[in-house]
C-alpha cells in the first residue's frame, strides 16, 4: 500500500479529474518523468498555477507531479535564471510547453536547453544527489525515463537525445538488465534453505 501525504491543495479534485489527469500523463511526473509505479508515495495533483494566484483546478491547469516535485515547487510560478543576469522567468508549464524543448536527458541528468528549463531543474531540485541516485536505478532497469518507450521510440530518442537507432539497443541492454535481476533474485531465494 502506498503512503499518502498532505498535498499542497485544499481543494477537493473530484475522482473522475483526477484520472483523466493520471491517463493523460500516462502515469508519469509531468516535470522529472519518474513513473508512479516506481515510486511508494502516491503522486499529487499539482496546480500548474497554484490556486493561491487563481489557478484553477480544472483539466487545463491540472498535472501529475511526483512528491519531490510538487513539493520544491510549493506555489511558486518562477525563479531567477542567474545565467541569465538574474532574469525572473516562468517555471516550465506542463500544459503550455513541451518537455522536450526544455529538457534532455543525459542518462538519469536532466539538462536544461533553456532559461524555463534551467529555473526548473534549479527550483524543483531536479537533480538533487539522492534523486540522481534513484533515477540511474530505475534507468539501468529500464523503467526510466517513465514513457511509452516500446511503441513511441522516436519520443524516447529525442528525450535522451540519441537516435532512434539507438533505442532498440538502450531496450535491449534494459531488457538485459531486468534479466539479470530476475537471474539473481532467483538465485538468492534457491540460496535460502
Ligand atoms: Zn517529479
Amino acid at each position: 500500500m502506498k503512503h499518502s501525504y498532505n498535498k499542497l491543495s485544499e481543494t477537493y479534485i473530484p475522482i473522475a479529474l483526477r484520472r483523466q489527469v493520471i491517463e493523460r500523463a500516462q502515469n508519469c511526473c509531468e516535470y522529472c518523468l519518474m513513473g508512479q509505479d516506481d515510486r511508494s508515495i502516491d503522486f499529487a495533483i499539482d496546480h500548474v498555477i497554484a490556486e493561491k494566484h487563481g489557478g484553477e483546478t480544472a483539466e487545463p491547469n491540472l498535472c501529475l507531479s511526483c512528491y519531490w516535485c510538487n513539493s520544491y515547487k510549493g506555489s511558486d510560478l518562477s525563479s531567477v535564471d542567474w545565467t541569465a543576469g538574474g532574469q525572473i522567468v516562468p517555471l516550465f508549464n506542463p500544459r503550455q510547453q513541451t518537455w522536450t524543448e526544455h529538457f534532455r536527458l543525459d542518462g538519469a541528468r536532466i539538462q536544461p536547453l533553456t532559461s524555463t528549463g534551467r529555473v526548473t531543474v534549479y527550483l524543483l531540485r531536479l537533480n538533487a544527489d539522492e534523486r540522481l541516485d534513484e533515477r540511474d536505478l530505475l534507468l539501468a532497469l529500464g523503467s526510466y525515463p517513465c514513457l511509452p518507450l516500446t511503441s513511441d521510440k522516436a519520443l524516447f530518442a529525442q528525450v535522451c537525445g540519441i537516435g532512434e537507432k539507438l533505442v532498440n539497443y538502450h531496450l535491449m541492454l534494459s531488457f538485459d538488465a531486468i534479466a539479470l535481476g530476475l537471474m539473481s533474485s532467483k538465485l538468492m531465494f534457491e540460496d535460502i534453505p
